[in-house]
């Protein structure tokens, strides 16, 4: 592989200016002035070192209002396809990865099955998927990996995966020296929001809440345009807030958490006792959508248990729009959405009842994506820092 160029030294000014052009894309020198409060001379001396890496272009022939007295604004935009990176999202029995440009669009993807979780073998399973998917393409140059749990993202260490079982594990690290690239680990949930603040619904956003329905609830949260990480790594777990004292255990130890009454575990043993049998979500929402009292009921249970978690999030931040996602949302989870709304408007307080609810369904790319978007975001705040 040809080694890449060594990176310039860039200023603070520089990097910012980075930042704004890849997470909020192209724009004339003007706007860049204006939305970093830098002068005109001040972008010029930022952007050389970009142009000079090939890593921004500039075209003055994009004639502009901006444009003083008849003369075109110039362009600053991003070579998007100039640094690529791979993604990728580990789950027990799969891993999915993409190669991603700085723009976040997927150039080429690749999922392999995982039938060893002991962390040595997940590390050269990782490695194997990536060099597969650089195989060709130079200008692969980081990895991002998303992972369920307590990740600390700074360090790149998975202090505790329930779904992965793993403890204390500096991922990281292993993954890097195995594969020779930058890498970033994030919690999948933060790694999914990342990617939707920069490249989807959150753009423009200052607030953001999202949330994972599936075997566990998961909740990311963006407040004042940063990613909440929580001190100890815990932060907006919608999953164990209290829906009912008297609901049933949840295996954190409490009662009646919303993972308790909505994880999938939760709706398929509510209607195991009342005798039906099904053996995934969307068998029973075929039962309840065949008007099967117990199913109605069941998921009807687990829509509000969502609606009342979703509330709490919307009256503590005042979230501007909460995405609920996951991969049976819109089809099998369609049966709750009145639920989930209902309960969300009955326990929202005033106006946080005007936050934007979106139900959407989520692809296995869209994780990976994710990853990808933390290692880009990675890559731009830390390209010629020292
Ligand atoms: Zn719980």
């Amino acid at each position: 592989m040809p080694a890449r160029p060594q990176a310039p030294t860039l200023s603070p000014a520089a990097t910012r200016v980075f930042q704004r052009l890849v997470m909020s894309g192209d724009a004339s020198r003007t706007a860049l002035a204006n939305d970093t409060g830098l002068t005109p001379g001040a972008i010029t001396r930022a952007v050389r070192p970009l142009l000079e890496a090939g890593l921004l272009d500039e075209t003055g022939d994009r004639a502009s209002s901006e444009g003083a007295l008849g003369r075109p604004a110039t362009m600053v935009t991003v070579r998007a396809r100039a640094h690529q990176v791979v993604g990728v999202k580990i789950t027990a029995d799969q891993m999915f990865g993409v190669v991603a440009d700085l723009r976040c669009q997927v150039l080429d993807e690749l999922t392999l099955p995982v039938t060893d979780l002991r962390p040595d073998a997940v590390v050269a399973q990782v490695a194997e998927l990536v060099d597969h998917l650089r195989a060709g393409r130079p200008e692969v140059g980081g990895v991002g990996l998303a992972v369920s749990g307590d990740v600390d993202a700074a360090t790149g260490h998975v202090a505790y995966s329930p779904f992965l079982g793993w403890r204390d594990l500096p991922l990281g690290e292993l993954v890097a020296r195995r594969t020779g690239l930058p890498t970033t680990v994030e919690n999948d949930v933060r790694a999914l929001l990342t990617g939707e603040r920069w490249y989807g619904v959150g753009r423009g956003l200052s607030s953001l809440a999202l949330v994972t329905v599936g075997t566990g609830i998961g909740c990311a949260l963006l407040v004042n345009g940063q990613v909440v990480h929580g001190s100890f790594g815990v932060a907006g777990e919608v999953g164990h807030v209290l829906v009912d004292p008297d609901g049933p255990l949840c295996h954190c130890g409490n009662r009646g958490c919303v993972e308790a009454i909505a994880g999938s575990a939760a709706i398929l043993d509510g209607v195991a006792a009342a005798g039906l049998d099904a053996g995934s979500v969307g068998e029973v929402a075929e039962l309840a959508r065949s008007g099967q009292a117990d199913a109605v009921r069941v998921l009807a249970d687990a829509g509000s248990a969502i609606g009342t978690g979703i509330a709490t999030i919307a009256n503590l931040l005042g979230a501007q729009h909460i995405l609920i996602t996951g991969e049976a949302i819109g089809s099998d989870y369609d049966v709750m959405d009145p639920h989930v709304r209902e309960a969300f408007e009955e326990r929202a307080f005033g106006s946080a009842a005007r936050s934007a609810i979106e139900l959407r369904p989520l692809r296995f790319v869209d994780w990976a994506r994710g990853a990808a978007a933390c290692a880009v975001e990675d890559f731009v705040t830390h390209y010629g820092r020292s």
